[in-house]
């Protein structure tokens, strides 16, 4: 299997330990999860399956239908020849310009050890078609794993959090030493899992919402009285909150946040 050699700017770690990768596959979405949620199909997208450790555990999977995005044209090669996928299954491209309405007119999966150098780009995207994409979970860096799951009040807490809790329910599931993978990353990884929660929209703005959450977080050490001078230009908000750092707030407190800025701010 080791014929694909690995390229650096495609973010390419293979896992090479059968045991985690047969965990990974197990620990992504519980068998009967889909069943929960409603309307959503039974599609599943791999982001990366380089020379498909991962794949062939999700194959083990009667409950879904698993496809492939792959950008490397030499995994690409290897996975046609171990034919482990029919070849309409494994779609020759990059993620982050896949076209979901044409992948899946219904909601679905999607599922990898995740090229790192792109993991930001990848949770934006989820952010930006939450309406599409009912689960996600996976391998990222330890660091990035830990800012998509982390509750209020831990330093992790930032801009990533908010703006995938407001949308997901967020769960670390363990943490991966880098000597499961080759070649080894500098850093731990960590498997998380994400699935839609049952808002459909927030109480608020949202273009507001996000630039209220941005601002915030710019200066995320600064009391938000301070962070925020620059929205609110003349006006006060005389609110205990007003006192709390960024990472101190809930999705919900950024929501009346957001609404307490617009209304002050409307009649400029
Ligand atoms: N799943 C494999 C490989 C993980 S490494 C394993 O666990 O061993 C990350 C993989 O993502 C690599 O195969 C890399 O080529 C691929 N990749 C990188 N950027 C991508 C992108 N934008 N779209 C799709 N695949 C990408």
């Amino acid at each position: 299997m080791k014929d694909v050699r690995a390229k650096k700017h495609l973010g390419q770690h293979f896992l090479i330990d059968q045991t985690i990768a047969e965990r990974t596959a197990n620990a992504l979405f519980p068998p009967g999860s889909l069943v929960a949620l409603s309307n959503s199909g039974n599609k599943l997208l791999e982001i990366g399956p380089g020379m498909g450790i991962l794949t062939k555990y999700l194959l083990h999977r009667a409950d879904f239908d698993v496809h492939a995005i792959e950008l490397d044209q030499e995994s690409i090669e290897y996975l046609k020849r171990s034919k482990l996928l029919p070849e309409n299954k494994l779609i020759e491209g990059d993620f982050l310009k896949l076209d979901f309405d044409a992948f899946s007119d219904r909601p679905f999966s999607i599922v990898g050890n995740f090229p790192y150098n792109i993991s930001n780009m990848i949770m934006f995207r989820v952010f930006e078609n939450r309406d599409k994409i009912a689960q996600i979970s996976g391998m990222f860096q330890h660091e990035v794993a830990e800012r998509i799951t982390s509750k209020p009040g831990k330093k992790a807490y930032g801009i990533l959090s908010v703006f995938i809790q407001a949308f997901y329910t967020a769960e670390y599931m363990f943490v991966v030493g880098p000597e499961v993978f080759n070649p080894p990353p500098k850093v731990k990884s960590a498997i998380i899992r994400l699935v839609r929660n049952d808002v459909k929209k927030l109480n608020c703005t949202e273009k507001l919402f996000i630039t209220v959450v941005k601002t915030a977080f710019n200066q995320r050490r600064k009391m938000l009285s301070n962070s925020l001078k620059s929205m609110l230009g003349e006006h006060k908000i005389a609110s205990e909150i007003m006192n709390k750092r960024p990472e101190q707030l809930s999705v919900a407190e950024f929501e009346m946040l957001t609404n307490t800025i617009e209304k002050l701010t409307q009649n400029q």
